[in-house]
């Protein structure tokens, strides 16, 4: 036990969350529009239509933003510390919140490649993101 969050799939996000457990990066695209988005919901944020779909996305992309945390939000994380919270912009056009690892936290900048990992939290699997360098 980590005692780290681990997240709670619902109707809307369970398909990504079972593709994540498989090393699967998926994402929901909007047959009406061709909307891309993320978070997973019911709806189009766009369109609003429901006809909604999931696809294969190529697990990399480049840092939007990031920050080094320093104090730990709660003590599960205390370990991790300094770790690394960015905003990653997919190569296919979606925008998603994660952690940068296997890296020293203050290599990390924005613009940097980087891909998507799986880092396996008490049986459920989270898309993390690591400097495409190290491929
Ligand atoms: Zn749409």
């Amino acid at each position: 036990m980590t005692g780290k969050p681990t997240p709670t799939p619902n109707a809307d996000t369970s398909p990504f969350w079972e593709a994540c457990n498989e090393d699967r990066l998926i994402v929901q695209t909007c047959r009406s529009c061709g909307h891309v988005q993320f978070y997973p919901r019911a709806l189009c944020v766009k369109c609003e239509s429901r006809d909604l779909n999931w696809r294969d996305a190529k697990p990399e992309g480049t840092v939007h933003s990031c920050t080094v945390v320093h104090r730990a939000p709660t003590p599960a994380f205390k370990e991790d510390a300094p770790y690394v919270l960015a905003l990653i912009d997919l190569d296919d056009g979606f925008r998603m919140m994660m952690n940068v690892i296997n890296c020293p936290p203050e290599s990390v900048a924005i613009g940097m490649p980087v891909r998507i990992v799986f880092e396996d939290r008490e049986g459920q699997k989270l898309p993390q993101a690591e400097p495409s360098a190290n491929a």
